[in-house]
């Protein structure tokens, strides 16, 4: 089943009177950071990591791995190179860089980006630079043209959806990527979520389950590589990213793509202290944006907490599911 992903009514319709107020792009920006930050939580560290540790074959990292060429193309260096203060200027700049971006698409990214600066769903300017640099229409198959830029997740074939936008925009803009950060993505799907974290850090690698999707994708990068030469450091593999990338090990930032309701354990010990995990938790059908922070005091004692990014909202993801095709969630 695809991922299917709502906003709740009462949230839609709050937004939409803030905006027929006038007072929307500064309330929109505020509101749900503020709101969301009631809902932060400690959880037990201890209680977190107790389970499985590897199984079979999963994680090994054999199945497949594709590394791309030596040599590091520096994307956030080109993303802050980059003009933001008017469509125009932003235009003109990506004209002159030779990736072959139509004008009606980069209107509508711009468009699209606009709109998640005033909910806050993008809210530092690496993030909005690095949505603006990434071309979702060359992510999404060729069978949803026309909707490249709808703000919906569409299907990508082999049960698979490439994610709204604006989930996107949010779940990257709450990991507050530095330079130079690891990041692991469980779910590279269409591969677009990878695309727009190169733009960030040149430290990208992204799990996918589904061989011919991962191959897919994997094509994808390599064709696209001439013109955006950012996705040449995304290290992808074949696997189970239930078990993460031991071989890279320990990321500071981890992003899951796809629905379960618990923090996969080896997740969460690959995950630096002073990490962040950003996961749709909850059964399948229903699941929350949780971003999960992990500290070490200087005795070393480990805490975590999570908070809702959207206070409430919920999504529907993809489950996250083994490699016998069973889903991780225990819940119906
Ligand atoms: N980030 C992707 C989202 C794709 S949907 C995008 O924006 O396009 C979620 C993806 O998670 C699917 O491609 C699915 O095959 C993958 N997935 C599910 N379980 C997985 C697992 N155990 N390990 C790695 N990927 C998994």
């Amino acid at each position: 089943m695809a991922a299917l992903y709502y906003r709740t009514v009462s949230f839609g319709v709050v937004l939409s009177l803030i905006g027929a107020l006038g007072v929307g792009f500064m309330l929109g920006a505020f509101l749900p950071r503020l709101a969301a930050d009631r809902h932060e939580r400690v959880v037990d560290y201890e209680e977190a990591i107790a389970g499985p540790e590897k199984e079979g074959t999963a994680g090994s990292g054999s199945a497949g791995e594709m590394q791309p060429d030596a040599g590091i193309y520096d994307g956030p260096v080109f993303a802050r190179s980059m003009p933001i203060d008017s469509m125009e200027a932003w235009v003109s700049w990506m004209q002159a860089r030779g990736r072959g971006d139509s004008r009606d698409f980069m209107e509508e990214r711009w468009a699209l980006a606009a709109s998640f600066l005033k909910t806050g769903e993008l809210n530092r300017p690496e993030d909005l630079r690095a949505f603006l640099l990434s071309p979702r229409e060359h992510f999404v198959r060729a069978r949803n043209r026309g909707y490249e830029y709808a703000d919906t997740w569409l299907p990508i074939g082999y049960g698979a959806t490439i994610t709204d936008p604006d989930v996107v925009a949010m779940m990257t803009t709450t990991l507050k990527i530095k330079p130079g950060e690891k990041v692991l993505e469980i779910g590279t799907g269409s591969g677009y979520q990878s695309a727009i974290l190169s733009y960030l850090t040149t430290e990208v690698y992204t799990i996918e389950i589904i061989e011919p999707l991962f191959i897919e994708t994997d094509q994808l990068y390599h064709n696209l590589e001439g013109a955006f030469p950012s996705y040449s450091v995304i290290k992808r593999k074949l696997g189970d990213g239930y078990y993460g990338w031991e071989k890279y090990a320990p990321f500071d930032k981890i992003i899951v793509t796809c629905s379960i309701d618990h923090i996969p354990p080896p997740l969460l010990k690959q995950l630096k202290a002073g990490g962040i995990m950003v996961l749709p938790l909850g059964p399948p059908g229903r699941q929350y944006i949780m971003e999960v922070k992990k500290e070490a005091s200087e005795e070393g004692d480990i805490t975590l907490s999570r908070r809702d990014v959207y206070n409430g909202m919920s999504v529907r993801f993809i489950p996250f599911r083994s490699e016998t095709g069973s889903s991780y969630s225990a819940s119906p």
